[in-house]
């Protein structure tokens, strides 16, 4: 068999680090590896934006990388101008990986992104866009040409640096090789790479081990250069119990062995790791008094040696900064940290909130109802120890149904209530968290009837 690219990069890699001569998995066995198996972080420049650098092409890239799907927005409509601002911080301080989609924004994303980024040198900046062929309809050639070539046109580039297939994993291995291979679409996507009209080739996943283990198994024939995962301190070790997708620590682990880095997605897990409960606040406070919980989430991820680079959807300029003040360098969380950490990913399994991260793959819906702000509301409400109710009887059962129920006025049009849902579980098939959507709309609406 032809020798595989990615194992031939990975022993260039060894070797440039003087350790050719024996296989990539022994000498990984020889890294310095700390108790938790994570190599130790290289001191690097103060204030300077830590950097990973691919193995295969030799990209220096940020650590942290900005997910173009939660832009600014006036109105509904992109702010054009604020994106650039934001655009242009981040290039100044080091960010240079934009990820972005034909599906984020409505469609609106990658046109907003080239405009920002057309307005720098291409040689400053990495950008990564996806197929994003989920209809069943767009499982052809033609329609992945056609959606390749328009994010090139909106993107104003002539070729993409990470070039991904979006959201794999579903439905198993019989899915993805009727939406990438039967088709051709794989196989002219590896065209574009030899070509050098894509730099990177991967996938973003989210789903079945099944089709994880029979896409990196059979990376000899995938040649996969890098994989976006879900990753953060929950997900390590809780996301297979909470939703059936596969723990973060197995795709990581699995991943690393074989020699392809990971693209982070979520570390936050959709915000829910910035807004954690208070109980779990003073945990990390009373060891860090000064750092935010996002900081915390975003340095444990950052610990992890095998990642390229971590995506954040950072909104404002203030999250920016505080992301990249996070980064700028990353200080490695220490083995009692992470240990802190695992502690509290294991509390906070048992709290009660729907695991949705605010992608919005399943919206519109076609009742009106905002599906993501429904499960954000529900989700603080948990957060903040008001949900689940007590008992009928308890002295507090009213005020908290209040509470409840101001929180859904204050967040939301009543249009757009999960009182509105009406079953039709059209969305069901749309979340790669696999939430039962019209189930949990049912419980929300439930409480919001009580009162
Ligand atoms: S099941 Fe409910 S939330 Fe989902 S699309 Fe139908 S009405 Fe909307
Ligand atoms: S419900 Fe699922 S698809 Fe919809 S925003 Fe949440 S995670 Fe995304």
């Amino acid at each position: 068999m032809a020798e595989n690219r990615q194992n031939r990069s990975r022993r260039d890699f060894l070797k440039r680090l003087g350790w050719g001569g024996a296989s990539a998995v022994g000498m990984m066995a020889m890294a310095p590896l700390n108790a938790f198996g994570r190599p130790d972080e290289q001191p690097a420049d103060p204030g300077k934006m830590s950097i990973r650098e691919n193995r295969r092409t030799g990209d220096k890239v940020s650590l942290l990388g900005y997910g173009m799907m939660r832009l600014p927005t006036n109105n509904r409509t992109i702010n054009q101008e604020m994106v650039n601002q934001e655009v242009d911080y981040a290039l100044s301080h080091g960010v240079n990986y934009f990820d972005t989609a034909p599906i984020y924004h409505g469609g609106h994303s990658e046109e907003a992104v080239g405009l920002a980024l057309s307005r720098h040198p291409r040689d400053k900046y990495f950008v990564a866009t996806k197929l994003s062929n989920f209809g069943r309809n767009q499982w052809n050639l033609e329609s992945a040409k056609q959606m390749y070539q328009r994010s090139m046109e909106l993107l104003k580039v002539d070729y993409i640096d990470y070039y991904l297939l979006h959201n794999v994993g579903g439905k198993g291995k019989a899915e993805f090789k009727e939406r990438f291979e039967d088709n051709g679409i794989l196989e002219y996507f590896q065209q574009e790479r030899k070509a050098g009209r894509i730099r990177n080739l991967g996938f973003s996943f989210h789903g079945s081990i099944e089709t994880f283990d029979y896409l990196v198994d059979n990376n000899d024939d995938f040649e996969w250069d890098f994989v976006q995962i879900q990753m953060n301190y929950i997900d390590w070790r809780h996301a297979n119990a909470q939703r059936g997708n596969t723990d973060a620590e197995y795709l990581y682990n699995k991943l690393e062995k074989a020699g392809i880095q990971c693209v982070i997605m979520e570390p936050l897990l959709g915000g829910r790791l910035a807004n954690v409960p208070e109980d779990v606040k003073s945990m990390l406070t009373e060891v860090r008094p000064a750092d935010s919980p996002a900081r915390w989430a975003f340095r444990w991820v950052g610990s992890h040696s095998n990642i390229l680079t971590v995506l954040s959807g950072m909104t404002t300029m203030e999250v920016l900064q505080e992301n990249v003040a996070t980064y700028s360098p990353l200080e490695a969380c220490s083995d009692s940290e992470f240990a802190l950490m695992e502690k509290i990913a294991d509390k906070m399994n048992g709290v009660p909130v729907v695991p949705c991260t605010y992608c919005k793959y399943c919206m519109p819906c076609g009742f009106g109802l905002n599906i993501p702000e429904n499960f954000a509301i529900y989700n603080k409400a948990v957060t903040d120890g008001v949900l689940p109710l007590p008992d009928k009887t308890a002295p507090d059962y009213q005020e908290r149904l209040e509470t409840v129920n101001k929180l859904f006025q204050k967040g939301l049009n009543k249009k757009q209530w999960a009182t509105k849902c009406t079953d039709c579980e059209a969305c069901l098939p749309k979340c790669p968290q696999h939430i039962r959507i019209p189930n949990q709309m049912g419980r929300i609406a439930e409480i919001l009837r009580k009162r």
